[in-house]
C-alpha cells in the first residue's frame, strides 16, 4: 500500500543543502484532507506497569481464563503482524518472520505458559505475577547457563549472543502478555507540543476522541483504513491525517520537521525549501477553498429542478456541535453515542446521559437529532464495559460477527433501558429519533420496541414528561442481511439510516479499518450499490424515511448517484456539508436518474468508478 521514495530525484538547483538531512517521503492511505507542517511527535505506548498480587484459591480458575484471553489476544496481534510482513522489503521479512514465529511458539503449548499456569494454581498469584515471574526465571536460566571451559572462544561468544536473543524473545512475549492482561492504560496526548504532527503505530477510535484539533497539526499512523472509526473521527475533527503508512516509525523521529498531505496521503520528512514553499501555498489554497464553500451555508439545499435534499450532521463528540451548527446542516442524522462511554472508568448513568443528549437537542434548536443507541463492538472497544464484564469474550471468534450493537443491548437490558430512558428525557427539549445499530432481523426490532415501550411506561409512572407520541424508532441498514430484508424490516420500523461503512465491509468481507485490504474496500462495488438500491426502493414503497449516514454521504462525487437512486437525505461530518450542498445544487434529479441507471447496468466496479469520476468532472 505504501511505498518509500527515498532519494527521489529533484530538479537541478532545487536540492537541499549538503549539510541538511535528505528529504524522504512515505505514502499511506489519505483519510482526512488538509496540509500539516510541523515537528513530528512520536507517541509511544503508555508505560507498562503492574502490581504483584495474590489471589484467593477459589479464584484460580478465573485467573486462568484471564491468562487464556491474553494469550489469544497476543496470538491474534502477532498473526496480524505476520500477515502484514508481505508489504516489507524481502530482507526485512526474512529478519522479522522468524522472530514473530518464535513469539507465536511461546504462546502455544510452551514451557512458559505451562509453568505460568502452574504458578497461578499452586502459589495463588495473579496472572500478571505468574507470567512475569516465570519470564524472569526462564530468561535467567537461559542466560545463566555456565560457560563450557573446553569450548573455543568464538563458539562461546556466538552461544552467548544466541542465549541473550532467546532471553529477549521470552521477555518480549512476557511484555505483550502483560499489556494484554492489564489492558494498558488510556493514552494521553497531554505532552504533545502545540502544532506537532502526531505519529503512532496505531490509534484506536478512543484515542482519536482524545485529540485536540487546535493542538495537533496532523496525524499519521502505521495502521488503519479509509472508513474505520479512527479515520471518521479525524475527518470529523478536521485533522489532516494519513493512515496505513508502512515503515512510518522507522523514519519518523520526534522533532523532525515534516509536511503531511492528508489528500494525497504523502508525508515528507526534512522537507527541502521548495517542498516547504509548495506546502505553504497548499495551506493558503485550503483556506481560500474553505472561504468559498462557506457561502453555501446560507444557500438552500436543492437541485437545479428545486427538489429539496436534507443534509444533516454526524456527531461523535460534543466539541463538534458548533461546527455542525455553523455548517448549515439541518439537524443531526447520526449521533454516535459510543464516544460517551469511552475513555472513562465508569459508565455514564441515566442523568449524565440525559444531560448530554439534552445539550445536543437544545443546540439544534428545533431540528431533529437522531440518537443512535450504543454500538459496541468491532473496533469500538469500550474499556468500562469490558471492566464490568458486560461484554462477551470475543477472543475466540470474529468480533465483527459476534455480539455487536443491538445484539449486546438486548443481552444487557439494563444498559439499553438506561440509555433509552435518558433519550426519552432529552426528548422534552426538542425532536429526537432513536436509531438501533446492527440489526439483522425483525425479531430484534420487535424485542427492542417492547423494551422501548416498557421504559416509556416506567418513566410515565415515575412522572417524567417526554414527547408523546414516542420519538420514532428506526434502524441502521448496515448488513447485507438487513438490506435484503428491508421490505420486511420496513413494516416494523419508523425509518431507515443506511450505514454504508459497515454495509461495504460486510458485503465485501473487507475490514474497513484494515490497512492490508484497504484497496478492496469499495462502496462503489456493484454489490453494495444494489443493496443500497434495494433498501431505498423498499423504504420508498412503504413510505418510510430513508437516509444515508455512512461516509458515502460525505463524498460529493457520490451525491448524483445516490440522488438518482431515490435518496433525499444524507448525514455527514460537518466539514462535508458545504461540499455536498454544492454537488446537490449542481444537478437535476432527471440527470441523476439517467446517470444512476447507467451505473446500475454495470457489473464492474472499475467501470463504475470511471463513470462516477466522469460525471463529477
Ligand atoms: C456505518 O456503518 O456506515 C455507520 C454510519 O455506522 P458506524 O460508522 O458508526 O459503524
Ligand atoms: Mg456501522
Amino acid at each position: 500500500m505504501s511505498r518509500t521514495e527515498d532519494g527521489k530525484s529533484k530538479p537541478a538547483g532545487r536540492r537541499a543543502p549538503a549539510t541538511a538531512e535528505a528529504e524522504k517521503s512515505l505514502t499511506g492511505i489519505p483519510v482526512s484532507a488538509g496540509i500539516a507542517i510541523g515537528a513530528i511527535f512520536a507517541a509511544s505506548e503508555p508505560k507498562l506497569e503492574f502490581k504483584r498480587g495474590r489471589i484467593r484459591a477459589d479464584a484460580a480458575e478465573a485467573e486462568l481464563t484471564r491468562l487464556d484471553g491474553a494469550v489469544q489476544t497476543s496470538r491474534r496481534q502477532l498473526g496480524k503482524l505476520r500477515a502484514r510482513l508481505s508489504v516489507l522489503p524481502e530482507d526485512s521479512q526474512h529478519e522479522i518472520a522468524p522472530l514473530i514465529d518464535a513469539y507465536l511458539q511461546m504462546l502455544g503449548p510452551s514451557r512458559l505458559l505451562r509453568a505460568a499456569r502452574r504458578r497461578i494454581c499452586d502459589t495463588h498469584v495473579t496472572a500478571e505475577t505468574a507470567v512475569m515471574d516465570e519470564v524472569e526465571a526462564l530468561a535467567e536460566a537461559i542466560i545463566g547457563v555456565p560457560d563450557d571451559a573446553a569450548r573455543p572462544r568464538k563458539m562461546e561468544a556466538d552461544d552467548n549472543d544466541s542465549r541473550q536473543r532467546r532471553a529477549d524473545e521470552i521477555r518480549e512475549t512476557g511484555r505483550r502478555l502483560l499489556r494484554n492482561l492489564t489492558e494498558a492504560a488510556f493514552r494521553s496526548f497531554a505532552a504533545v507540543p502545540q502544532g506537532a504532527i502526531l505519529v503512532a503505530e496505531t490509534l484506536r477510535p478512543a484515542d482519536a476522541a482524545l485529540i485536540d484539533p487546535a493542538r495537533i497539526a496532523g496525524l499519521a499512523a502505521e495502521e488503519g483504513g479509509t472508513d474505520g472509526h479512527t479515520a471518521i473521527m479525524l475527518r470529523a475533527l478536521g485533522v489532516p491525517a494519513v493512515l496505513g503508512v508502512q515503515g512510518l516509525l522507522n523514519l519518523a523521529r520526534t522533532g523532525t520537521i515534516a509536511v503531511l498531505d492528508g489528500a494525497s496521503g504523502r508525508i515528507t520528512f526534512n522537507p527541502s525549501a521548495p517542498t516547504l514553499a509548495e506546502a505553504k501555498q497548499a495551506v493558503a489554497g485550503y483556506a481560500r477553498e474553505r472561504q468559498r464553500l462557506a457561502r453555501f451555508r446560507r444557500l438552500r439545499s436543492e437541485t437545479t429542478d428545486h427538489e429539496p435534499v436534507e443534509l444533516q450532521g454526524n456527531l461523535e463528540l460534543l466539541a463538534e456541535l458548533p461546527l455542525i451548527a455553523q455548517s448549515g446542516a439541518s439537524g443531526i442524522g447520526l449521533f454516535r453515542t459510543e464516544f460517551l462511554f469511552m475513555n472513562r472508568d465508569t459508565l455514564p448513568d441515566e442523568a449524565a446521559q440525559a444531560e448530554t443528549y439534552r445539550t445536543v437537542v437544545e443546540a439544534m434548536d428545533g431540528d431533529t437529532v437522531t440518537i443512535r443507541v450504543l454500538d459496541w463492538g468491532g473496533e469500538k472497544d469500550i474499556d468500562a464495559l469490558v471492566a464490568r464484564g458486560l461484554v462477551p469474550d470475543t477472543l475466540d471468534h470474529n468480533p465483527a460477527l459476534g455480539v455487536r450493537g443491538l445484539r449486546l443491548l438486548l443481552r444487557q437490558p439494563d444498559l439499553f433501558e438506561t440509555q433509552l430512558a435518558a433519550i426519552l428525557r432529552a426528548s422534552r427539549a426538542g425532536p429526537v429519533r432513536v436509531l438501533l445499530p446492527m440489526v439483522t432481523n425483525t425479531g430484534e426490532v420487535r424485542a427492542a420496541r417492547e423494551i422501548y415501550e416498557r421504559v416509556a411506561r416506567r418513566l410515565r409512572r415515575r412522572g417524567d414528561k417526554f414527547s408523546d407520541p414516542l420519538p420514532p424508532l428506526g434502524i441502521m441498514i448496515e448488513t447485507p442481511g438487513a438490506a435484503l430484508a428491508a421490505d420486511a424490516l420496513a413494516l416494523e420500523v419508523d425509518f431507515f439510516a443506511i450505514g454504508t461503512n459497515d454495509l461495504a465491509m460486510y458485503t465485501l468481507a473487507v475490514d474497513r479499518a484494515a490497512t492490508e485490504v484497504a484497496d478492496l474496500y469499495d462502496p462503489l462495488h456493484p454489490a453494495v450499490l444494489r443493496l443500497i438500491q434495494f433498501t431505498t426502493e423498499a423504504a420508498l414503497r412503504m413510505r418510510k424515511p430513508v437516509s444515508v449516514c455512512g461516509e458515502m454521504a460525505a463524498n460529493p462525487r457520490f451525491t448524483p448517484l445516490l440522488l438518482g437512486l431515490g435518496l433525499r437525505s444524507f448525514s455527514m461530518s460537518a466539514a462535508a456539508v458545504p461540499r455536498v450542498k454544492q454537488a446537490v445544487r449542481a444537478v437535476s434529479i432527471d440527470a441523476c436518474v439517467r446517470f444512476s441507471r447507467r451505473v446500475m447496468e454495470q457489473s464492474d466496479a472499475d467501470r463504475i468508478q470511471a463513470l462516477v469520476k466522469e460525471f463529477s468532472g
